[in-house]
């Protein structure tokens, strides 16, 4: 279970004590299901009059749910309380610049049906097209109590208003910090969809996914999620608590110039992290080493997607492996700038790159081991895409706030 830090309690001024003990019995709920309402006041400390009325609200809005009588000596067998997995769910939605995956999934965020559709560069198109497939999607389970909606974006949200402030991946002109244009995504949502909305980045989510779901983060306060897709997105935690800064934009690692006059990125600087470290930037090494070949070339050669490029790989394709090295070994400089930042117990992996990790993990462990002062004590290890983190990093965003005490949320 995760720590909750009872110290940060007095800054949660928008919270109740209500909310805040409310929060710890779903948690010590999920964490330690079976559960009678006994053990729950054992565990927390709090008045069994108090936990009565808690339990009560929950099962009354589904969250939990009564099973089995316990076993006692003697007096009133207990009944034991669970998470309602047959009945609450979670809608999870990933954003990415071409494609956006949603998906229903329990309160453990087993995913129950998946759905997709393009990014388009219109965002208020995209929008009602999102929440058309958001309703198809809960019309299409209707025994399912759905208790929110997780957007993860690529991008940065504003802390307070929890606008998104920058997204340069995505080509949306109404999103440009510099002119100081923002996107509202989770008002027109929740109007749309009738449901709570929590938007955030997606390498935060990702976060929040190894965090709660991980097997790697146990025990861990401190790690880091590293996103590598269209862009590169860095997600932090650090003390158990996700850093976002008073604007919401700290951990943009991807925009951080390696090479002041360096190839132009899409957020207008030069020379960034992410031009050199991206699924982007792999394709366009494998381009400019193929410019000038026999007109023979199939047009996924010639302008493949990372999948084709990972596959040619795969095929021992020189130009192709060439151009996953190269991606390789500026991940590995900018994991070294990571870790002799932030020396986190733990970094954590997440993109189609993770399918050829045999390859790319020993270039990036030497540029670590030749750049980091002390490169030996992060672990960094990739992420299963077939455990969908992004995907289920999205709905962590929702369960955070209904699970977690406020030094986390
Ligand atoms: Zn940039």
């Amino acid at each position: 279970m995760r720590k909750i830090n009872l110290s940060d309690f007095q800054i949660a001024t928008s919270e109740t004590a209500r909310d805040i003990n409310r929060r710890i019995i779903l948690n010590l709920i999920r964490s330690r299901q079976p559960i009678s309402r006994a053990e729950l006041a054992r565990f927390s400390g709090l008045q069994r009059s108090t936990i009565s009325a808690i339990t009560e609200q929950l099962i009354t809005e589904q969250w939990i749910t009564e099973g089995a009588l316990g076993q006692t000596p003697r007096g009133r067998k207990p009944r034991f309380l669970h998470l309602n997995n047959d009945r609450a769910g979670i809608i999870g939605v990933d954003v990415r610049p071409r494609l956006t995956t949603l998906a229903l999934t329990d309160l453990n965020a087993r995913i129950i049906t998946q759905d997709s559709l393009p990014t388009t560069s219109n965002p208020q198109q995209f929008l009602n097209e999102l929440a058309e497939r958001i309703k198809n999607m809960r019309s299409s389970q209707p025994q399912i109590f759905c208790e929110g909606v997780g957007v993860g974006l690529p991008g940065r949200v504003e802390s307070k208003s929890r606008r998104l402030i920058f997204a340069p991946n995505l080509g949306w002109s109404e999103v440009d910090i510099k002119k100081g244009r923002d996107l509202d995504i989770k008002g027109p949502l929740e109007e749309a969809v009738g449901l709570p909305v929590e938007v955030d980045n997606a390498a935060n989510a990702c976060a929040l996914f190894e965090a709660w779901f991980g097997k790697f983060s146990e025990g861990n306060q401190d790690l880091i999620a590293l996103t590598v897709s269209e862009g590169i997105g860095t997600g932090i935690i650090f003390n158990d608590q996700l850093i976002a800064g008073p604007t919401g934009m700290a951990g943009e690692f991807g925009h951080v110039s390696l090479v002041e006059d360096g190839p132009q990125c899409h957020c207008g600087n030069r020379g960034c992290w992410e031009v050199y470290a991206s699924n982007t930037a792999a394709i366009n090494f494998y381009r400019q080493n193929s410019e000038g070949r026999s007109g023979s070339a199939s047009q996924e050669e010639a302008a493949p997607t990372i999948d084709a490029l990972l596959r040619l790989c795969d095929l021992g394709e020189a130009k192709a492996g060439e151009a996953i090295d190269r991606m390789a070994h500026y991940l590995g400089v900018g994991v070294a700038m990571l870790i002799t930042s932030f020396a986190p117990n733990l970094i954590v992996v997440v993109g189609e790159i993770t399918r050829a990790w045999a390859r790319v993990e020993p270039i990036i462990r030497q540029v670590v081991n030749e750049k980091c002062p002390q490169p030996s004590t992060t672990r960094l290890t990739p992420l299963d895409e077939l455990a969908h983190p992004r995907l289920r990093g999205a709905i962590s965003l929702v369960l955070q706030k209904h699970f977690v005490a406020p030094s986390f949320a």
